[in-house]
């Protein structure tokens, strides 16, 4: 396996232009030195097309990023405020509400059980 010498092209995705650079796995009849992945193609070479790979690794990788965010929001506006937490009874005698822990209602003095 020999690496290409010479890397012209380039794979554009959306702005980001990573350098394409195939490796060479066996020469055509010809021999090589390709300009493009096409070209070595045509030729007949075998190639391993790692800026092709390494490319649509970054393209999956922002696209699982902007998913990620995507449901983080989701997720964010489907939340319910949490009640806040009951710390006070009613009276059963006065209906005054009084704390929890209250065994006697300070309005009507009446034992709470
Ligand atoms: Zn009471």
């Amino acid at each position: 396996m020999r690496r290409q010498g010479t890397v012209k092209a380039s794979y554009v995705c959306k702005g980001i232009k990573v350098v394409n650079c195939p490796m060479t796995i066996k020469d055509s009849a010809g021999g090589g030195n390709y300009q493009t992945i096409a070209a070595a193609q045509s030729a007949g070479a075998v190639t391993v097309n790692i800026g092709l790979f390494i490319n649509t690794v970054i393209s999956f990788t922002i696209v699982a990023f902007c998913v990620f965010l995507l449901v983080k929001g989701m997720n964010k506006l489907r939340q319910t405020p949490t009640p806040a937490p009951v710390n006070t009874k009613e009276c059963h005698y006065c209906f005054t509400t009084i704390p929890l822990k209250a065994v006697k209602c300070p309005n009507c003095v009446s034992e709470l059980k």
